[in-house]
């Protein structure tokens, strides 16, 4: 099946074609003609699926169905509203909405933190048919009141998963009550937790659901490899790995800023290009190294999950998880920056005695276990035991309780340090299993 038999305008089908694509996704194939009929939509797809395409073709299409409307006096009306958890995604979704609409008459903006907030209130007296937002800054907006959102027809909840993840729960209650009753909402999770479809139940009316992947499964394109190593070893590893493999694109995650810097560092003194991105550099230091690492002059990318979300690169072929991640649900974000739309990736943890109840966990959200392999010269030495994951540390962190995932406005951190567990005294040798009790997220990101 090809793009042409939606009925999609012959520029976006244009636009399509000179972007690459022959064949429409999964995702692709359910979300377009639901959207195109104007349907309300709830669907379970994670990054990779080629979900951004999923909705923004037919909301170009349904936009520009219409009369246009142009210029006109008094400001003129914002027609869609994409709503995204993370700057990055933003800035993304915005570049995917002006490819497949840049032989359509609409025009996008992005609205995010972390940039002056003059130049986007200017850009807001001239049109914009689509908003790319995230909610922080767009209820800064509504506050000066330089943003009307009285006539959105078709709202976008893009990762809605990461917004409530994230603490955006607040803000998007107070946007929704923006908006006119009478719209198009589309509804895009990687999981469905109660939370969101709870939020669901209050957004949707009579939505079509879509799910392409089985719940919080992993691409089955992805080869997962666990790398058991002492954690004071875990940078010389992936030193030798990215120079032994000649990696030459790797993402690597760590779960703290400190750990991203300090491993982008170590490596850039093994002599392998490192940089590392995370909340605490400036937006334009994050927009240069994604930049960089997606031409490809970058060879490591070393990010916290939060700057990491979103990340779009295509067919990037390994990531690594330095640190196994607090939530099990962020490993499922991790791998889906690989093996993307069709492609081979992989996906490497260096997991050290610590983190074993972190694995399992891991293990059993995907429903899965994963392969382990001792590499030569970097065998875990059983002596070791398991030490606490204090926040910060390099070697891992001990995963914070946040109790339940209540309500937390933007830019708070849930689950603050402070609980110390007692170590676990379970050495690293043996094969995976036991069970764990779930752990629940901390961190989150402001505006
Ligand atoms: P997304 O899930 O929207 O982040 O998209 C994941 C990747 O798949 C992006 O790099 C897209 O450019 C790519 N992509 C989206 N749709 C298609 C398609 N129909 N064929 C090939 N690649 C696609």
């Amino acid at each position: 099946m090809s793009f042409s038999t939606f009925g999609l305008s012959d520029e976006i089908i244009r636009a399509v074609t000179e972007r690459g694509y022959t064949n429409p996704t999964p995702i692709q194939l359910q979300a377009i003609p639901a959207v195109l009929v104007g349907c309300d939509l709830m669907a379970g797809a994670q990054t990779g699926t080629g979900k951004t395409a999923g909705f923004t073709l037919p909301i170009l299409h349904r936009l520009s169905d219409k009369s246009v409307k142009g210029p006109s006096s008094g400001r003129p009306p914002i027609r869609a509203l994409i709503l995204v958890p993370t700057r990055e995604l933003a800035a993304q979704v915005e570049e995917s909405v002006r490819e497949y609409g840049k032989y359509l008459k609409l025009s996008s903006m992005i609205m995010i933190g972390g940039v002056n907030i003059n130049p986007q209130i200017t850009r807001l007296k001239s049109r914009v048919d689509i908003l790319v937002a995230t909610p922080g800054r767009l209820l800064d907006h509504v506050q000066q009141k330089t943003l009307d959102l009285s006539q959105v027809e078709i709202l976008v909840l893009d990762e809605a998963d990461r917004m409530l993840d994230m603490g955006f729960i607040r803000d998007i209650k107070k946007i929704l009550a923006l908006l006119p009753k009478q719209r198009q909402n589309l509804l895009f999770s990687a999981t469905f937790s109660d939370e969101i479809q709870s939020l669901a139940g209050g957004l949707l009316n009579k939505p079509v659901k879509i799910e392409v992947a089985r719940r919080n499964a992993t691409a089955d394109n992805v080869t997962h490899i666990v790398h058991p190593v002492d954690r004071e070893r875990k940078r010389d590893l992936l030193a030798h790995l990215i120079t032994q493999h000649q990696w030459s694109q790797v993402l690597v995650f760590t779960r703290t800023k400190h750990g991203a810097n300090k491993l982008a560092e170590h490596l850039v003194a093994s002599g392998i290009p490192s940089l590392a991105i995370h909340g605490n550099k400036s937006q334009s230091a994050r927009t240069r190294a994604l930049a960089e690492f997606k031409t490809g002059s970058l060879q490591v990318l070393v990010a916290t999950d939060i700057a990491a979300r979103g990340i779009d690169i295509s067919e990037l072929p390994h990531v690594v998880n330095f640190e196994l991640p607090n939530v099990p649900e962020d490993y499922v974000h991790r791998i889906g920056r690989t093996g993307r739309a069709g492609a081979e990736g992989d996906a490497v943890s260096l997991v050290c005695v610590d983190e074993r109840k972190l694995l399992t966990d891991i293990e059993r959200l995907i429903k899965r276990e994963l392969s382990s392999k001792v590499i030569a010269g970097f065998e875990p030495d059983p002596r070791i035991r398991a030490e606490p994951i204090v926040n910060g540390s390099g070697g891992g962190q001990r995963p914070i309780r946040s109790g339940l995932p209540g309500l937390s406005g933007h830019g708070q951190r849930r689950g603050q340090p402070g609980s110390k567990a007692p170590a676990a005294r379970i050495p690293m040798a043996g094969p995976v299993g036991g069970r764990a009790p779930a752990l629940h997220r901390s961190g989150g990101r402001g505006r």
